[in-house]
């Protein structure tokens, strides 16, 4: 591992030198490579993860290049994992990036994540998340929850059994939307800042906050302090 690259990086007491060994032998996979998911892959890769895996079977359209990192004019028409795994390895030379050009399903996703330490939310549909939310708890994979709308997004890292799951929390959290989701550009950036970091402490075992709704128009952060549903149809402890 290079020790100039994350120099600064490992002066921060929550990470150190050890933090960042650990990081460099974990392995993510974003699911979605859009607003979120394209900010969380870059960051990630920058930071110092181990492997990380990007899955999407869109390509990079026009209304995309206002909300997410690393797609310009010129990647227009192109598979979105495909130029993300190209512009990730041309980032960080250590990481093994891998791009994977698919529609996740609720029949492929558990070839997908296997061999994954995380998942990262990078979807924007809530049906294909609760595919996600049940996958996490049957084979044991933390994953973090991230979700926008307008101004205001959330963020909630998972680790199953130990935190609620999404499913736990599904009264707080808006139901699907269909059509087009409005989403102010400066969004998804902090909001993938804050799901990185939850990543990060998720892989290195720390302790996550719980449910972050932040509003980044009128700069406000809640955090709500949700508790497991033991009677949770997909995590509890009593079946229904
Ligand atoms: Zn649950």
């Amino acid at each position: 591992m290079s020790t100039d690259r994350y120099r600064r990086q490992t002066l921060v007491k929550e990470l150190g030198q050890k933090g960042q060994e650990l990081l460099a032998t974990k392995h993510a996979i974003v699911i979605g490579g859009g607003g979120l998911g394209s900010h969380s892959a870059n960051l990630l890769v920058r930071m110092g993860i181990g492997s990380l895996d990007i899955v999407d079977n869109d390509t990079v359209d026009i209304t995309n290049l206002h909300r997410t990192s690393l797609f310009t004019q010129e990647d227009l028409g192109k598979s979105k994992a495909f130029v993300l795994q190209e512009k990730l390895r041309a980032i960080n030379t250590e990481v093994r990036v891998r791009g994977i050009n698919q529609k996740v399903t609720k029949e492929n996703i558990e070839s997908l994540v296997k061999n994954a330490d995380v998942i990262v939310d990078g979807t924007d549909s809530m049906s294909l998340r609760f595919i996600i939310n049940e996958v996490s708890i049957k084979y044991n994979i933390p994953w973090v929850y991230a979700g926008v709308y307008e101004t205001v997004g959330m963020v909630m890292g998972i680790l199953p059994k130990k935190t609620p799951c999404l499913q736990c929390i599904s009264q707080n959290i808006p139901e699907s939307i269909s059509g087009e989701i409005p989403v102010l550009g400066s969004l998804p950036a902090i909001i993938a800042s804050i799901q990185c970091t939850e990543t990060i402490k998720l892989l290195l075992g720390k302790p996550l906050a719980g449910l972050l709704i932040y509003d980044v128009w009128n700069q406000c952060f809640d955090t709500m302090d949700i508790k497991r549903n033991p009677r949770c149809p997909i995590c509890g402890i009593k079946k229904l």
